[in-house]
């Protein structure tokens, strides 16, 4: 339970006051960055040159993510590209067309090491045993994997077993994030996602037993029937379970998108103010047992990976999140699954049926694509430098003296932020305050040139 003690010692009213004013004034939408172009302008295609885009990149490694859309249960406030389905079975084509997929970009990859193998969904652990291996062996049979490629994958702790954990470990899975959201059941029951403790711990213990060296707990804040002392009481269960990684996420409820989430609306979202102490709280709390925030929401201890990667400047933010590797390319196999090379991007089909019938073919899955220009190249630097590591410097970013010119219309915005406190700006490198961090988004839609036509932005979420 969340004492009054915790309370006390994590809030602190004159700041909120200060945040609050802040939060209204840069009260805008705007996109959450993991590429530049970001995904909204990204376009439909057909025919898409997929071998064309990965020659275009010059990098000799590059991480493979694997989509498994399927889940057992919907759980109301998902905004993921998922399938209910009971029947483990509906999994066996599915990773047919998979390997088939792979067969197409084989000869794509031949020379470039994997670093990263990462299986998101849905849910990975809807797959049998049989199919875990078959997945590997052919990752394995495609693409040049090596003793250094690290393995990592989400799991819904309602559905996963001991035996798969286990499986996992021994397939060379090191790193796991565990889709809790919150602990309590009122909440639980208004998400349809209903877990016990248990069930949650047992998943961490076996991933701790077996070796895994980053468990993560994926958390949202902003969810209907969330308290600032229930959001806290959520951070004491995850830190108990000693894990070295918790992801706090703003719950962005956007239900014209992602229609399950309508069923929210029938119970009271916290306040804006709330929301803001919930993020303050969580925060104050995490730094004080020993986290380090990384980004808007990720917090990490320093034993976890992401910490190292940090320190040693190899950070990456993609579609997945934050990613720990050389090299920004990504390969996404699956329906709906994004592939990342040398700046540009293109997305699968979303549709099963239209994948498994391309891949069938042996023909490419991909349906959007976003080829990124020079410019938006280096806007994507600055961006991508502001979200991994909360500071620029922009004539680094350029390699040229002529960055006043370059950013004279952001130069000019960012002054602002500077006298509210939330970046400091010395010369051509600037970098976010503590109080900065959660206006992150905003600071970064600086830089993005769509900021200049602001009814372009009325169709994201706030970026606060
Ligand atoms: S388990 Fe995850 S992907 Fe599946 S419905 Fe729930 S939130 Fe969405």
């Amino acid at each position: 339970m969340c004492t009054q003690k915790d309370s006390a010692q994590f809030t602190h009213s004159e700041s909120i006051d200060k945040l609050s004013k802040l939060a209204k004034k840069y009260a805008y939408s705007a996109p959450g960055y993991f590429a530049y172009p970001t995904f909204a302008d990204s376009h439909n295609a057909q025919n898409v040159n997929a071998a064309e885009l990965i020659y275009a990149s010059r990098q000799e490694s590059a991480s493979i993510y694997i989509h498994i859309p399927f889940c057992r249960t919907l759980c109301f406030h998902c905004g993921c590209h998922e399938e209910v389905a009971q029947d483990r079975r509906e999994a066996v084509e599915y990773i047919d067309r998979l390997i088939d997929e792979m067969v197409i970009y084989k000869p794509l990859l031949y020379n470039k090491r994997i670093e990263r193998v990462h299986l998101g969904g849905g849910c990975p652990n809807f797959l049998s045993e049989h199919l875990i291996v078959k997945l590997i062996s052919a990752l394995y049979n495609h693409f040049t994997l090596t003793c250094d490629t690290v393995f990592s994958l989400e799991v819904d702790p309602l559905t996963t077993t001991a035996g798969q954990i286990v499986l996992f470990s021994k397939c060379g899975f090191s790193r796991i994030s565990v889709g809790v959201q919150d602990f309590h059941d009122n909440v639980q029951r208004v998400i349809n996602k209903v877990q016990s403790k248990e069930q949650i711990r047992s998943v961490i213990d076996t991933a701790s037993a077996y070796g895994f060296n980053s468990i993560n707990i994926d958390l949202f804040y902003g969810l209907p029937l969330q308290t600032v002392e229930s959001v806290t009481e959520n951070l004491q269960a995850a830190v108990a379970m000693d894990i070295s990684r918790v992801t706090v996420t703003k719950y962005e409820h956007r239900p014209a998108i992602f229609p399950a989430q309508r069923e929210l609306d029938k119970y009271p979202f916290p306040e804006e103010n709330e929301q803001l102490m919930m993020f303050c709280n969580t925060k104050n709390f995490l730094q004080h047992h020993g986290y380090h925030l990384i980004g808007g929401d990720h917090f990490v201890l320093e034993r976890d990976p992401l910490f190292l990667a940090v320190k040693e400047k190899r950070l990456l933010r993609n579609f997945l999140g934050y990613d720990i590797a050389y090299s920004a390319d990504v390969l996404g196999l699956g329906v709906s699954s994004i592939s990342h090379f040398a700046g540009s991007y293109f997305q699968n089909t979303q549709r099963r049926v239209d994948y498994y019938r391309a891949t069938e073919q042996k023909k490419s899955p991909v349906a959007k694509v976003a080829i990124a220009d020079r410019r938006e190249k280096v806007t994507w630097s600055v961006i991508h430098n502001l979200l991994c590591y909360k500071q620029v410097d922009l004539q680094n970013v350029l390699t040229a003296s002529h960055y006043q010119h370059h950013f004279q219309r952001e130069l000019a915005l960012l002054h602002d932020f500077e006298e509210d406190g939330l970046i400091n700006i010395t010369g051509s490198h600037f970098d976010v305050t503590n109080d900065g961090d959660i206006f992150l988004r905003n600071i970064c839609s600086v830089f993005d040139v769509r900021t200049t036509n602001k009814q372009n932005f009325c169709r994201f979420s706030s970026a606060i």
